[in-house]
């Protein structure tokens, strides 16, 4: 869909990815949902080889330095494999993000480069047992210690708990202070004390090694604080483009082959002695996916170029909240269309509309709920409203009685 509006390198780095999303094989998928694979290494070193990850990334440290633009594309393609190996190619996104843009020279070096060579796998480590939506009120805490800091407390459904080879933890450095100003963001490396207390049974989204982690007083160089000193605020504001952008781009793609199979299925399913799809209770589900699918790729998109061109932080915050929060929602409703235009088969294994339905079902809560989003998008629209020079049409005055102040009673 508007295909039209892509460039030729756009077009080409899709084909790549296709390509790529082509090459992984069916077995991982299934070996994945039925957890006899905890943690695929080896499909983010597939990816590296082909120059797949941290797209957005400078080249002096093996990214491609392409924009948000393409990497909207890319994960629209790799959403198709399901959230969990969406989320393992992302989290090279979220994580790079915040060493692209906070990290010293050595720590690019260290962390981002091998990341995006495929050779350290990272996670990210924000929710806590006690609540995820309310991140400023972290319990974990970082003390002050001999070379660096010492870490102790627990985080909670962290993708790579199993697997991964360094987590990005937030945590509490000055616990006296204003929420905001009181948390700082540490690189930390599986060692001492980094241990996974609890692997989840997970509903969908399996095999990407989602534990809970303790951390017991865990010896954290100087060296491996990210950003400054309190200011994990700020890297968890930049974090959270690419932690919901790359959820709004993956339910698209996971929602449209869930689409493209229910398509598929009802110009060959008969009943009646008609194709199903001549039904219009049939016909106008799929309608109504495929303008649901494009509009939300539409804002998506746009939300893409916004970040692209530099537009103003709060304006992004709303956008990037309502990309995702939309894309999850239509996701959810195109794919609940299509297990009923399937039928019965449709909540069977034979086709894997169920799976997809179990993976979708997580987006609309992982990385900031939904109603989260909904705090956020309004939040920012006052914010904006309040800074907005009046300009327009006042259509408050246009109204018959819009003279009768008297009338007009707000308290
Ligand atoms: C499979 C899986 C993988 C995950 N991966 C990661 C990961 O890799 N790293 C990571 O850090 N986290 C991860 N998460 C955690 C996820 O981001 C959190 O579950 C999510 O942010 C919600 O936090 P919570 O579960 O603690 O719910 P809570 O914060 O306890 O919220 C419970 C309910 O209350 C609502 N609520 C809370 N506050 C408000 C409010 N102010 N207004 C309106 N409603 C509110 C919420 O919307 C929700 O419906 C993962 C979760 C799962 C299940």
């Amino acid at each position: 869909m508007l295909d039209i509006l892509l460039t030729e390198k756009q077009r080409q780095l899709r084909a790549e990815v296709e390509d790529f999303v082509r090459s992984v094989p069916r077995d991982l998928l299934l070996d994945m949902d039925a957890d006899r694979v905890r943690y695929p290494r080896h499909y983010l070193q597939q990816a590296a080889e082909r120059g797949l990850l941290g797209l957005r990334f400078p080249s002096a440290h093996a990214g491609r330095e392409l924009g948000w633009a393409e990497e909207i594309l890319a994960l629209e393609s790799i959403g198709v494999l399901g959230s969990s190996l969406a989320c393992l190619y992302s989290l090279v996104s979220i994580v790079g993000e915040a060493l692209a843009v906070f990290g010293t020279e050595a720590q690019k070096e260290r962390f981002l480069r091998p990341m995006l060579e495929g050779k350290l796998a990272p996670a990210e480590a924000l929710t806590e047992p006690r609540g995820g939506s309310d991140f400023f009120g972290t319990t974990t805490v970082a003390e002050r210690a001999a070379d660096g800091f010492r870490l102790t407390g627990q985080k909670r459904f962290i993708v790579g708990a199993e697997g991964a080879d360094f987590f990005l933890v937030y945590a509490k450095t000055d616990p006296l202070a204003p929420a905001r100003q009181s948390i700082s963001a540490f690189l930390v490396e599986r060692g001492p004390g980094v241990e996974v207390e609890h692997v989840y049974g997970l509903m969908g989204t399996r095999g990407g090694g989602t534990g809970r982690l303790i951390f017991r007083q865990v010896h954290v160089p100087e060296e491996n604080l990210l950003g400054s000193l309190h200011g994990g605020s700020e890297v968890f504001h930049q974090m959270m483009i690419p932690e919901r952008m790359t959820t709004a781009a993956g339910a698209l793609g996971l929602a449209r082959s869930a689409l493209e199979i229910a398509v598929g299925y009802a110009d060959r399913r008969m009943a009646f002695g008609q194709k199903i799809r001549e039904f219009e209770g049939v016909s106008f589900k799929i309608a109504e996916s495929l303008t649901r699918l494009d509009a939300t790729a539409a804002l998506v998109r746009a939300t893409a170029q916004a970040i692209d061109a530099g537009d103003e932080r709060g304006r992004l915050r709303r956008l990037v909240s309502e990309s995702k929060k939309l894309s999850t929602e239509t996701a959810w409703e195109v794919v609940n269309h299509a297990m009923q235009i399937l039928g019965g088969i449709g909540y069977t294994d034979v086709y894997p509309i169920e799976r997809i339905l179990r993976d979708i079902r997580l987006m609309m809560i992982w990385t900031g709920t939904n109603e989260i989003m909904n705090l956020v998008i309004q939040h920012e629209y006052y914010r904006e409203r309040g800074r907005r020079s009046p300009g327009g049409r006042d259509s408050e005055a246009d109204a018959t009685g819009s003279g009768l102040e008297a009338e007009k009673v707000y308290a």
